[in-house]
């Protein structure tokens, strides 16, 4: 039975590769290029993106209730190419080849984690784009690494307006308010080892929010993967008052 299911889980991944061919056009410039290359950008765009595999909130830690960020790049002037292909054009199937790449950054670690988790979508929202991207790129990611991915760990019953960056402490009590653990994983959570899988981190308020959840669910490890991080994050300057 397992073998039949891991068959025709090949055959949906060789389909969905023929309904949509993502290597053949690079995810960050549109142009063509060979489909040899699995992460879906072109060997010029890659050379353009800073990878990284170091912290760059590292400073900051303390602020927040995550223990460690692994990101894959900065989030300069490419990766935001990249995303806006794969969000705001809708294009869910980008996330196989991002997706892969978070699976493979997670793999440099020296750690165990029990499961990825994903930061969640409002139901509005998620139904207006078609799809969660961070739980696509989740799913991926599991996919490459071994690792399990638990979806609808975490909820997302109250929508967020949409705040100016800078108002930092007012965005973050806001946010933790607009997210929930999912009752079904109360118990769950407990004493686990989680990842938590967002597309991209900025002043680090929303992973902070569910990190600090998840911790007070009993989360014993809550560490954070994404796509891209910011480089020249600052701290809010209300905090330093
Ligand atoms: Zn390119």
């Amino acid at each position: 039975m397992a073998k039949l299911i891991q068959g025709i889980g090949a055959f949906l991944e060789g389909l969905l590769d023929a309904v949509y061919p993502q290597n053949i056009y690079c995810l960050c410039c549109g142009d063509s290029m060979e489909n040899s290359r699995i992460h879906g950008i072109c060997d010029v765009c890659a050379e353009k993106i800073d990878w990284r595999t170091e912290n760059t909130l590292k400073r900051h830690m303390e602020e927040f209730a995550f223990d460690e960020l692994f990101m894959c790049c900065v989030y300069g002037f490419y990766p935001r190419q990249i995303m806006s292909r794969f969000k705001l054009a809708g294009n869910p199937y980008a996330a196989r080849p991002i997706g892969r790449l978070l699976g493979e950054r997670l793999m440099m670690e020296d750690i165990k984690p029990d499961a990825l988790i994903a930061v969640p979508m409002h139901k509005e929202k998620q139904k207006k784009r078609g799809f969660n991207q961070s739980e696509l790129l989740a799913e991926y990611a599991a996919k490459t690494s071994g690792i399990s991915f638990v979806p609808g760990v975490l909820l997302k019953p109250e929508k967020t307006a949409s705040m100016r960056l800078s108002d930092g402490r007012a965005r973050r009590n806001q946010l933790e308010g607009s997210f929930a653990v999912s009752p079904k994983y109360q118990e769950w959570v407990k004493g686990r080892d989680l990842i938590l899988v967002d597309d991209v981190v900025t002043t680090g308020s929303t992973a902070d929010a569910c990190a600090r959840l998840l911790k007070e669910a009993g989360a014993a490890r809550v560490s954070v993967l994404c796509f891209a991080g910011t480089s020249g994050w600052e701290p809010d300057p209300e905090r330093d008052r």
